[in-house]
């Protein structure tokens, strides 16, 4: 394809296109922090050096990978669901970014491969279990990092579609409209039982099951090996869409799964499975939630204000270079949460919030709020906006690796 200059495209609150260059510099970013967080990891202590990703390349998952392979030096195999380049259609974000996480490797001597398939079919379990068992095995770490709307599931082919619903009754309460930035009120109806099972089918721990079974099966686990997923709590104000809602619904269970997991791995050598509850921060996934946006906007002003915001990859070299060094053992909370979103839940920055969620309408949103680093954040998450990334040029979409 001859190169061509590629502009932001939205439709609602999803962009339907990506910036090459962009999503590169990015990563690099990313790369070039972790690198510089490496840990010196004490004689006798075993790094992670064998790492599947389900779900690397965006999010958590992309900043999971990236903490892991240039904090540790492991190798790793990532997971994902995007839209290759086409003609003049660019490629998915996610697609980019892991076009740039092998660039960055290649030239870094580190070993990296990726599937870029239906992480919920039995096809895509089969096609990383070849891959680990010619370059990998035993596997590790399994870090579990997906949001999906929709799971096709592999026993029954029925299609669960996930909702964003409060349950029991119906909730009402602010939310932004992302292309107009206007400050309305919006009301969710509550979800009904098939909308709940079907979000559980999606987002709760049958499939992040169903990848630990097959790797075990196949003797693919190390004896020690840990795996870890991620849910999200935060405050009140979000309970009855998020925590309370379908979606914690799911997490629950998620929950649940974690805790035989844990009990599996421990009796097989010493492994662990944990639940990471992690910060709230901008991703394709969050963007889509009502209210969560806003009050994104207003956490991410208090916690700027303390110095004490991390994005994705800060998170991650957080939980895996300090909380999940070699050698240590994660503090859990009393439902076994690793609480990566101490920061965020600290009473002084949720009581900012609190304060001024009343407060903020269409009008003031700009003052009181950090919406300005919300869309920011948003435009970077295709690779637009970036610092350094001249937009004016033209940049090669067929990327591939
Ligand atoms: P994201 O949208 O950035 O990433 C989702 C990843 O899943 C991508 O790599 C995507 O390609 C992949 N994916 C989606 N469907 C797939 C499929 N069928 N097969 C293979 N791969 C597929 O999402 P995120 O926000 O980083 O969320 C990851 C996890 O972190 C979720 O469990 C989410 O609940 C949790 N979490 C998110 C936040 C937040 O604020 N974003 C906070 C705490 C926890």
């Amino acid at each position: 394809m001859p190169k061509q200059v590629v502009t932001q495209r939205s439709r609602g609150f999803i962009c339907i296109n990506a910036h090459p260059e962009g999503c590169a510099v990015n990563v690099e970013r990313h790369v070039e922090a972790a690198r510089a967080a490496r840990p010196k990891v004490a004689s006798g202590a075993q790094p992670p050096q064998r790492v599947l990703v389900i779900g690397a390349s965006t999010g958590y998952g992309l900043a999971s990978r990236v903490a892991l392979a240039w904090g540790y030096g492991a190798r790793t195999l990532g997971l994902f669901f995007e839209r290759e380049p086409e003609g003049e259609r660019t490629a998915t974000a996610g697609w980019y970014n892991t076009a740039a996480f092998h660039r960055f490797a290649g030239r870094d001597g580190l070993y990296a491969a990726s599937l870029n398939a239906d992480a919920f079919s039995d096809q895509a379990k089969r096609a990383a279990i070849e891959i680990i068992r010619r370059d990998l095995a035993p596997v590790d770490l399994v870090v579990y990092s997906l949001a999906s709307p929709r799971r096709t599931h592999p026993r029954t082919g029925v299609v669960h579609n996930s909702v964003l619903k409060p349950i029991g009754t119906a909730y009402t309460n602010k939310t932004i409209d992302l292309s107009s930035r206007k400050i309305h009120e919006i009301t969710v109806p509550p979800a009904s039982e098939q909308e709940i099972a079907d979000t559980v089918a999606v987002m709760g721990g049958e499939d992040w099951r169903f990848w630990i079974d097959a790797l075990a099966a196949e003797g693919l686990l190390s004896p020690g090996a840990r795996t870890v997923a991620y849910s999200y709590i935060g405050p009140e104000l979000t309970w009855p869409i998020y925590w309370h809602g379908t979606i914690g619904r799911a997490k629950h269970d998620l929950e649940q799964t974690a805790a035989q997991l844990d009990a599996r791995l421990a009796a097989a050598g010493g492994g662990h499975a944990w639940i990471s509850v992690n910060k709230a921060i901008v991703t394709q996934a969050s963007a889509a939630i009502p209210v969560v946006p806003l009050y994104m906007s207003l956490l991410f002003k208090a916690m700027k204000e303390r110095g004490t915001d991390e994005d994705a990859a800060g998170q991650m070299r957080r939980l895996f270079l300090e909380v999940l060094a070699p050698g240590r053992e994660p503090a859990l909370d009393g439902e076994r949460h690793i609480r990566m979103d101490d920061r965020e839940m600290r009473p002084e920055v949720q009581a900012e919030v609190a304060a001024l969620w009343p407060q903020v309408t269409t009008e003031n949103l700009m003052a009181l709020s950090d919406f300005t680093g919300f869309e920011r954040g948003f435009k970077n998450l295709f690779g637009f906006d970036v610092d350094g990334v001249d937009y004016s040029q033209p940049v090669e979409t067929d990327i591939r690796w």
